[in-house]
């Protein structure tokens, strides 16, 4: 099936250039398979390009692993030529960047094929594939982004596992939680002054931002989009915002999922509920809304080892899935309960909605929300049940559901061999994602670690 890319308005260029004349660079985004943005940086004209016929770059970028390097076995390189495709400005992207020395913009890009086709190895599309799913049943995904992070000083070696814990804010110390603490906040007003700034400019919908439990961890939260590929965009974009705001503050902002062994990790949790054609939300309809939502939770957690690969991304991530740390451990779900995989928050009423606490803050949200938006679909489609929901500890007690894997080798084994994956987002994306996936973990095996030469040098 051919598909034509949206048509792109011109106008939108013409008129950002025409308000911020000063203009020197245009950032070029494309966020790859990992979610590592790439592209390129060139005038203003090349921005009008992404807006017209396109701007060129290899179809192969979305072959690379964490580091940047080619990996064959996803067939994406030589064997191909190398294929140049064409990357088109996504509407509304084009903005100003805040934190740059000098004036300049950014634009979100996504990679179709020479004649048009969207690239099936772009996020973005396999995304896409999950939305007009659930278009054609009259249903749209209303998502909401948190993102938690630490805040480091830039001079920081990692060596999580010895060195003291680093951590900046006046009232921060390795010695004592911040949650919720104001005078972590406040110690840190120009810093988070200059985000909401940079969020109004470039029309980020930023809601909350809190001290997390680690010390130097905080999080931010985007309000809610019945446009589940903007809100997506935006918490790539957040992201991108977080860490050169940081860079110009002389910190460094990590999101890492689980960057020191004592303290919690970072998580990325994502709120959804469903809206039928009225804007009305099915999950408070009082009618089918609890069976709609009883069978999304299903869906989600029968599909949750498959896809955990997508949600827990990184060779590292798999460590922050501790018990206690309120990162899940089990395919489990509950009401009001942060023990838990899915959390049905309390009294939300018309926002009645779950939760998906599993990925780790370094995901890529596009992958997320296709994988987690395809196992709700898939449980509602199939009238899945959930299990019972876990009142309390969640990580007491081997009866609470199925653990989650602590080893990344073992859910790339069970993505790659998903029949719902292949489904979900494309047996041929299912192929790349798991050979880049592969290739990082054999890279992580050879090397040897400074534990072992502690040990036995
Ligand atoms: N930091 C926890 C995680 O890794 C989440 C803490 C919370 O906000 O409940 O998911
Ligand atoms: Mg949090």
């Amino acid at each position: 099936m051919k598909h034509v890319p949206l048509s792109r308005d011109m106008n939108e260029a013409d008129a950002f250039f025409a308000e911020n004349p000063d203009i020197e660079t245009v950032q070029m985004l494309v966020p790859d398979t990992n979610g590592i943005l790439r592209g390129k940086w060139g005038p203003p004209d090349l921005a009008r390009k992404a807006f017209g016929d396109g701007v060129p770059l290899p179809l192969s970028i979305f072959g690379l692993d964490i580091w940047g390097r080619e990996v064959p076995e996803t067939d994406l390189h030589i064997e191909t030529g190398d294929l140049d495709g064409k990357c088109l400005a996504v509407p509304g992207s084009l903005k100003r960047v805040t934190w740059s020395k000098r004036p300049a913009a950014q634009l979100l890009m996504s990679m179709y094929e020479g004649d048009g086709t969207p690239w099936y190895a772009d996020p973005r599309h396999v995304l896409e594939k999950v939305l007009a799913r659930f278009r054609e049943k009259g249903l749209n995904p209303v998502c909401a982004f948190e993102l938690e992070f630490y805040l480091l000083k830039p001079d920081f070696e990692a060596d999580a596992m010895q060195s003291p814990l680093p951590h900046i804010g006046p009232m921060a110390g390795p010695e004592r939680q911040q949650m919720y603490s104001i005078n972590t906040l406040s110690g840190l007003e120009d810093y988070f002054a200059d985000i909401n700034d940079a969020a109004a400019i470039q029309g980020l919908p930023m809601d909350t931002i809190i001290s997390e439990a680690g010390p130097g961890q905080f999080e931010i939260n985007l309000l809610h989009r019945a446009d589940a590929m903007l809100a997506a965009d935006e918490a790539l974009l957040l992201r991108r915002m977080i860490a050169g705001i940081a860079r110009r503050h002389g910190h460094r902002a990590s999101f890492m999922s689980k960057p020191f062994q004592h303290w919690p990790g970072n998580g990325m949790h994502v709120h959804v509920s469903l809206e039928d054609e009225n804007g009305n939300n099915v999950f408070a309809d009082p009618k089918r809304g609890e069976t709609l939502l009883r069978n999304a939770v299903g869906g989600t957690l029968a599909s949750m080892t498959d896809a955990l690969a997508v949600f827990v991304n990184t060779f590292n991530g798999y460590r922050r899935l501790a018990p206690g740390s309120y990162a899940p451990t089990r395919v489990a779900w509950g009401e009001n309960n942060r023990s838990v995989a899915v959390r049905i928050p309390s009294g939300s009423g018309k926002a009645r909605r779950l939760e998906h606490r599993i990925s780790g803050a370094d995901a890529h949200p596009h992958l997320v929300a296709a994988a987690l938006l395809a196992g709700i679909l898939h449980g509602i489609e199939e009238g899945i049940e959930p299990p019972e929901p876990i009142v309390g500890n969640a990580y007491e007690g081997d009866t609470k559901g199925a653990e989650l894997t602590d080893y990344m080798e073992e859910a790339v084994e069970a993505f790659e061999a998903s029949s719902f994956v292949a489904d979900a987002l494309g047996a041929d994306f299912r192929h790349i994602f798991a050979e880049i996936k592969k290739a990082e973990q054999a890279v992580f095996d050879e090397r040897i670690s400074r534990l072992e030469h502690e040990t036995y040098l």
